[in-house]
Formats: structure tokens, C-alpha cells, sequence
């Protein structure tokens, strides 16, 4: 990809809320999936991007005790630097994969996935793999986050208004934020709606709102949205849901318990939908409630 967006850093941050990155205070992890296995797995080996990628300094090193965010700043802008030839890697792995909009590639060309990761992962973060998070979740492979906000799109469907259930680590939402004019995103779990808030803030995107709470209600107040994108699997897509998509809206979701499908579902008036289901994918599970 030639065309370059330089995306980060973006204007002064609508993620909110005091907090600094404490890696050393997640949860230990113990996931029950691919996440384990991938990071086991590429251990050995990730390709272009071990060789190339910087892990960013420990919670204990100098990055995470500088206050000033002058210094945070240079920091993270070498960090960028020494990422670019791994994301741009990443991102024409993704492109022989088969995904074609330009606008998404160039998306993954410019978020930084190592900064949403534990330092002791970061030598992995531009493989194409799931990685663990904490708290039984997982940051979603590059592809399938490519891929996914690609059908959002598709030919000149304009994002305007795009709302992802399941934060995580922000990541995703990271990605969103460079193709749709505003991004809301839902998280059930505290910790990683926190977590996320930290990863981002740096980043500083000022189209992208994080919510804590049951993205199966959706958010009512702000719909209705142009594209839902749903990051964990359900048996079904959420009544909610669909309601809040605008008429033309597509929504994009994981669907199936062991065997799982992506399904892409378009609202083509007051009460019709249509839907099809795509290729097999494998994501945590969508829950209710908070935690
Ligand atoms: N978008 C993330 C993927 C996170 S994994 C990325 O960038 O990689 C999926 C996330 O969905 C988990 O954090 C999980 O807690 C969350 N989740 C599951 N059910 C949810 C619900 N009902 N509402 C909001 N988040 C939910």
C-alpha cells in the first residue's frame, strides 16, 4: 500500500476517564481457546513482525512512570516508527487473504495492535493470530477485524454512525475509528472497558466513544447506526440490535456455539431483513449482563 494515512496521533481524545496502563494489575490470563495456542504456537517464530517490532519498555520500565506527557508523546512516536514495516507487512498478509478495500488495509496499516497488548506479547502482535487479553477474552485476529469491517462497508456504504459490541482491548475499535465518522463501543466486562480506555487514550481518536455495559441492549440514545459489528458470538442476533440498525444498515456478527459462521444481515425496511452467512470464524461467546 503505498497511500499513507498518518491517523495517530489523532486530535485531543473523547475516550475519557482518569487511569494509566497497569499491565502488572490485569487478571492472570487463562483462556480457553485459539488465543493460548496461537501465543504458544508463534512463541518461536511470527514471521517478519519478531523480527522487526520493539516490545514497548515493562509497567516498570520508563514509558510507564513518565507523568509528562510531552516524553510520552516522543515515545510513542519511535514506537510507531520502529512498527511500521510489521503493520505494513501485516496489512499485505491480510490483502492475500483475499480482503480488498483499500480504506480498511490502510486502517490496519495505521493502528499500532502492539500498544492494545501485554508488553511480553507485543512480539507478536503483527501475526495473524488471536491473542489472549485477560479475563477470557481475546484481541480478534487481524484478518477477521479486516475482514468483518469490510462487509460493514461495502460498495460506498457510507459509515457514518457505526456501533461495535465487545471492546476488549479497543483494538477493533481503534481500526473502525479510521473508516466511520463516529464509533460507539460496548464492553461488559470492567476491567476491559477500562483497560481499553487506557490503550487508547494515547492514541487520542476523537470519533470513538466507549461504553461500559450489555451490548445486547445495543444504545438506544444514540441510534439508530449505519453498521453493527458484533466481536463475540451468539446463537442469535439480539432483538436490539436489529432495531437500531437504519434502514440500508448492515450489521455483521458471528454466529453458532462450536461451529461458527459469520453472518451479514441488512435492514431493507421498517421490519425486513436480509442475511447471509459467510465464511466459518471461531469467537468467544456473547454474553448478557455486565461483569
Ligand atoms: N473487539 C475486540 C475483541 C474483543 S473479544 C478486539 O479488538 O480484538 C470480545 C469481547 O466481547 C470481550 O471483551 C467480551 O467481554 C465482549 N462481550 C461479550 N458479550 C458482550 C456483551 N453482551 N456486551 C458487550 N461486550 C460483550
Amino acid at each position: 500500500m503505498s497511500e499513507k494515512r498518518s491517523n495517530f496521533p489523532l486530535p485531543l481524545s473523547s475516550v475519557t476517564g482518569p487511569g494509566t496502563r497497569k499491565p502488572a494489575e490485569r487478571a492472570p490470563i487463562a483462556t480457553p481457546q485459539t488465543a493460548t495456542q496461537n501465543a504458544r504456537s508463534n512463541s518461536q517464530g511470527a514471521g517478519a513482525a519478531r523480527t522487526t517490532v520493539q516490545p514497548p519498555p515493562g509497567p516498570s520500565g520508563p514509558a510507564k512512570s513518565q507523568a509528562q506527557p510531552q516524553t510520552q508523546t516522543a515515545l510513542q512516536r519511535s514506537d510507531l516508527m520502529a512498527t511500521e514495516a510489521p503493520r505494513r507487512a501485516m496489512a499485505q498478509r491480510v490483502a492475500r487473504q483475499g480482503v480488498k478495500d483499500p480504506q480498511v488495509l490502510s486502517a490496519l496499516e495505521t493502528v499500532p495492535r502492539h500498544l492494545f497488548l501485554e508488553p511480553a506479547m507485543s512480539a507478536q502482535a503483527y501475526a495473524d493470530i488471536s491473542l489472549p487479553i485477560g479475563h477470557n477474552q481475546t484481541i480478534s485476529q487481524p484478518y477477521i477485524v479486516a475482514r468483518m469491517i469490510e462487509l460493514l462497508r461495502g460498495r460506498g456504504h457510507p459509515l457514518r454512525r457505526v456501533l461495535e459490541i465487545g471492546t476488549g482491548c479497543g483494538y477493533q475499535a481503534a481500526v473502525l475509528s479510521c473508516v466511520a465518522q463516529e464509533v460507539y463501543s460496548i464492553e461488559r466486562i470492567k476491567p476491559l472497558h477500562e483497560l481499553a480506555k487506557a490503550n487508547l487514550r494515547p492514541l487520542r481518536i476523537a470519533n470513538l466513544r466507549l461504553q461500559y455495559g450489555d451490548g445486547m441492549l445495543g444504545l438506544p440514545q444514540v441510534a439508530p447506526f449505519d453498521a453493527i459489528i458484533l466481536a463475540a458470538a451468539g446463537l442469535e442476533v439480539p432483538r436490539a440490535l436489529l432495531e437500531q440498525m437504519a434502514i440500508g444498515a448492515r450489521l455483521v456478527a458471528p454466529l453458532g456455539a462450536q461451529v461458527q459462521h459469520l453472518q451479514r444481515i441488512i435492514r431493507t425496511g421498517t421490519s425486513e431483513w436480509t442475511s447471509e452467512t459467510l465464511e466459518a470464524c471461531h469467537f468467544v461467546p456473547l454474553r448478557p449482563g455486565t461483569a
